[in-house]
């Protein structure tokens, strides 16, 4: 089985920017391999299943398109039908009920 090692980086300069863009709140956003946070703690994170398996997810379609394709086709989706819509959302937030998201993934 593959193994996916996942990070995590907490009081991320870049989540603090994407908070101030979101409207404020916790918030946790994935580059690459690395679960970049604000406003919440790496405990408090990793209590949360559904969260976890929501940022995991985009770990995964990260590996799955490489980095720049991704953020290219995330941000184009962003753009064309929102954030809700866009499929990689919809795609993480379906995976927050599929416990096999986790499988083979370590995070450090
Ligand atoms: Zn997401």
């Amino acid at each position: 089985m593959e193994k996916i090692t996942c990070y995590i980086k907490e009081r991320s300069l870049l989540a603090r920017l994407a908070c101030r863009y979101m409207g404020g709140g916790q918030i946790a956003m994935v580059i690459g391999k690395t679960i970049h946070l604000y406003g919440v703690t790496r405990e408090d994170f990793l209590r949360n299943p559904y969260w976890v398996r929501h940022e995991v997810c985009h770990v995964r379609q990260y590996r799955q398109l490489g980095l720049v394709p991704f953020l290219w086709k995330y941000l184009w989706e962003c753009r064309k039908v929102g954030y809700y819509e866009n499929r990689f959302e919809k795609e993480a937030r379906a995976a927050e009920r599929n416990a096999a998201v986790m499988e083979g993934v370590i995070i450090v």
